[in-house]
């Protein structure tokens, strides 16, 4: 159907996010495709869990062997908006979910007021008029702990299944930012278990209740003794991507978790993120607070002790 219909349709899975911006008029399509069929199952394989994309935020927070084996993803599906929403909205919804941007993210009325932008119906950016992109925000919180670690998806197309590491799964674009095809669905997250890695999320926002994030760290590392062994960390809210910062991770190998290395891979971390004026709050103070949530991630992460349950 999604290959015959193309824009014309949109898959829906929980809803939580499409069905408010198809009210906005941020999406305008003849047809929704249901994934209601999509598994909810969380199978420990082994090697790796497979979670079907169509467990909900709610169920990725509270099941057992998740909060266990990789607390950081259940944290970060835990801070997902607020109940209700997680109750409904999926993990696969997550991942895919639209970028954000305080000029996109409004009523009809108020975009034709304020005058359209390129990312619907305009032709200029209006947090960045000079450019020829769109800058709005990759908003998902459990999408960086997905690639911090190493986690893989499997996609379903017209022409079978194949496997995209999540790291792969985003663009630095605005508008076109899932690298999947559009008519392609997630159907699962594996993630590959190691029961010596460490996980933690550290999210950002101004009302804990509800918020999308507007800064976030989410950290997978090892430990070999006192030292860190590997490390991989992945900023949220702050580029049309789930950032990754290679240089910081690097920085925390074969160094102790203490203040004085959390404080300089915090600094090194905070270096490309560029928050620009289109999510809530003071995008200098966002820029600031990175520093502050990544120091957080890497410190929860090396304190984990053996799950949330633990
Ligand atoms: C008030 C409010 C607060 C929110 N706060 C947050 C927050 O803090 N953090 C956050 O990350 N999100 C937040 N959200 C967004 C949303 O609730 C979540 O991202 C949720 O996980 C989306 O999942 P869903 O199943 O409801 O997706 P849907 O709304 O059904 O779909 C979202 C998008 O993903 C596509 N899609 C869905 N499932 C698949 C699939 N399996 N394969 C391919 N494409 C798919 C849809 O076509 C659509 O484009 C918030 C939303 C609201 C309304
Ligand atoms: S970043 Fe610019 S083009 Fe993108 S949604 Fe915001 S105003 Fe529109």
């Amino acid at each position: 159907m999604a290959e015959d219909l193309g824009p014309r349709a949109m898959f829906v899975a929980g809803g939580t996010d499409l069905f408010p911006k198809l009210k906005r008029r941020q999406f305008e399509v003849e047809a929704l495709i249901g994934l209601e069929s999509l598994s909810s199952e969380v199978r420990n394989g082994g090697r790796e869990t497979v979670v079907g994309a169509g467990l909900t935020l709610a169920g990725a927070a509270n099941d057992r062997h998740l909060r266990q084996s990789f607390p950081g993803y259940s944290q970060a599906a835990g801070l997902v908006s607020s109940p209700p929403l997680r109750n409904a909205g999926t993990i696969g919804g997550n991942l895919c979910v639209d970028t954000r941007c305080n000029y996109y993210d409004m009523t009809f009325e108020w975009r034709k007021a304020a005058g359209f932008c390129i990312k619907k119906d305009g032709d200029i950016c209006l947090v960045a008029p000079s450019s020829s992109r769109c800058w709005a925000v990759s908003s998902s919180d459990t999408a960086p702990m997905a690639i911090a670690l190493g986690a893989v998806v499997t996609l379903a197309g017209p022409d079978g299944e194949r496997e995209l590491p999540v790291a792969g799964l985003y663009r630095d674009d605005g508008i076109d930012y899932l690298a999947k095809q559009p008519f392609e669905v997630v159907t699962d997250l594996r993630l590959p278990s190691d029961k010596s890695t460490r996980t933690a999320y550290v999210k950002l926002r101004r009302r804990g209740s509800i918020d999308f994030p507007i800064a976030g760290a989410a950290v997978a590392m090892r430990l070999d003794g006192d030292a860190v062994a590997s490390c991989r960390i992945v900023l949220s809210a702050v580029a049309s991507h789930p950032l990754e910062v290679p240089d910081a991770a690097e920085f925390m190998v074969g160094k102790s978790v203490d203040e004085e290395s959390v404080r300089a891979a915090a600094e090194i971390a905070a270096k490309p993120a560029k928050p620009l004026d289109n999510a809530d709050l003071s995008h200098f103070w966002r820029k600031k607070m990175v520093r502050l949530v990544v120091e957080q991630a890497l410190q929860a992460a090396s304190d984990q002790t053996g799950g949330l349950d633990g």
